[in-house]
């Protein structure tokens, strides 16, 4: 059975009950649904707690994609942690702090993109800083202009709102595909779309804020050369 992916349709979920569908051979625990993002696009996975019925705690230190089954999530236990039986039931808790700071700077990097919008190459999100890498063939980016546009955007309290298209109009749309390396998730016959406001519109599987007003300021921490064309941008929370 796939997992069911409750933090797509509503990233601000931070706990639910589920059903152990299995536990690996390496202790990692499959659930029917999860609250927990699962490793991609940059984002690492969740930790979080499993309570079980009886009060005790599972620590999860992330989340990830089963290898051998891409529809499922696997929940990493700490070491040292309880395994519970399939069958039993859960309740699932978010680490929402650390969770938050991921939305935040996940959504300003959809505006970074808007502020650079040069080819994306790469990126990786933190707790409370993350970058993207840019084809660019010109030098002489400035940090200071940078974060002043990307501070202007953060300020026009722009909703961000999430639709699905089919893969079929996606295809009939292929300017919509900003990033190089950073695909959305394709295949299941749909594509999440995340458009922010009237700032930006773009295919994306991840976790957001429901407004830019949410981020706060955001400051640009550095830029590195990576190659003759390549800028890795850095920007964090202040
Ligand atoms: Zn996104």
């Amino acid at each position: 059975m796939p997992t069911a992916l409750l933090f797509r349709d509503d990233a601000y979920l931070t706990e639910t009950t589920a059903t152990v569908e299995a536990v690996n051979e390496r202790g990692g625990i499959i659930l029917d649904r999860t609250v927990l993002y699962a490793t991609g696009g940059g984002q690492p996975g969740d930790a979080g707690t499993l309570r079980r019925a009886d009060g005790s705690m599972i620590s999860i230190g992330t989340a990830i994609y089963d290898p051998e089954d891409k529809s499922r999530v696997i929940h990493v236990p700490l070491e040292g942690q309880a395994s519970p039986q399939p069958g039993e039931t859960v309740t699932v808790l978010l680490d929402w702090d650390r969770r938050l700071k991921r939305m935040r700077i996940h959504t300003a990097l959809h505006l970074l993109s808007v502020v650079l919008s040069y080819p994306v190459t790469g990126g990786a999100i933190g707790d409370g800083d993350g970058r993207l890498d840019f084809d660019i063939p010109e030098g002489g980016l400035d940090k200071a202009e940078i974060a002043e546009k990307l501070n202007a955007l953060v300020a026009r309290n722009a909703d961000v709102t999430e639709s699905w298209i089919t893969d079929a109009e996606l295809d009939a749309n292929p300017g919509l595909v900003k990033t190089m390396s950073v695909k959305p998730p394709r295949g299941s016959g749909r594509v999440r779309l995340v458009a922010i406001g009237d700032i930006d519109l773009q295919p994306c599987g991840g976790t957001h804020v429901r407004n830019t007003a949410e981020i706060g300021l955001v400051a640009v921490t550095d830029i590195e050369k990576k190659g003759k064309q390549n800028r890795r941008v850095r920007i964090a929370l202040v």
